[in-house]
């Protein structure tokens, strides 16, 4: 094979990677949030990317496997039956879909502010606990998610900042007294 050809097969190896492989793999990436069968509480589980994506114009039945999940190792030998709730919409149990959907319509509890649309980036909205202390929705346990979303409350990323550097940097910043109404 000529040198022109090679640099042809590895330009066309490229572009079928990057406009082909890469997205249809990524439709199957991240992390998904199921009821687990055995406890019917959420499980925060990921796919086996590459057999998903490769198997997509298949009907082969062990298309979905799981990477890993919440509850193992302690549960590495179950049977997997929480696929069925990935198969019915790979795209309604991700994290994303499902922080976006709770985010989307609510307002900063500090700044009152409509929460911009969230990103995956950067400036990654946070939660208020109740005991008034803001975290990041990406630091904490996935499979919490859902419990905190009915005890903790909307923050923004800006008012995140402020909050994390008033907790931990009190000397560096100025706070206004007009903050007393937040869980009124
Ligand atoms: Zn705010």
């Amino acid at each position: 094979m000529s040198v022109p050809l090679v640099l042809l097969a590895f330009l066309a190896l490229g572009l079928l990677t990057a406009f082909v492989v890469i997205p249809v793999v990524r439709v199957y990436r991240g992390t998904r949030l199921v009821a687990c069968p055995e406890t019917k509480r959420p499980a925060a589980v990921e796919l086996d990317s590459m057999r998903a994506a490769f198997t997509r114009f298949g009907n082969e039945p062990g298309r979905f496997r799981l990477t890993s999940c919440s509850r193992w190792p302690e549960k590495a030998g179950c049977g997997q039956e929480c696929l069925a709730e990935v198969t019915r919409d790979p795209g309604a149990c991700l994290v994303r879909t499902i922080v976006a959907g709770w985010y989307h319509g609510q307002s900063c509890v500090f700044c009152g502010k409509p929460m911009p649309e969230v990103t995956w980036t950067e400036h990654r909205p946070a939660l208020l606990a109740p005991d008034g202390v803001t975290v990041s929705w990406k630091d904490v346990k996935p499979e919490t998610l859902p419990d905190l979303f009915s005890t903790h409350r909307p923050v923004c990323w800006d008012c995140h900042v402020v909050q994390s550097l008033i907790r931990e940097r009190p000397d560096t910043v100025t706070v206004r007294p007009d903050r007393e109404h937040l869980w009124s």
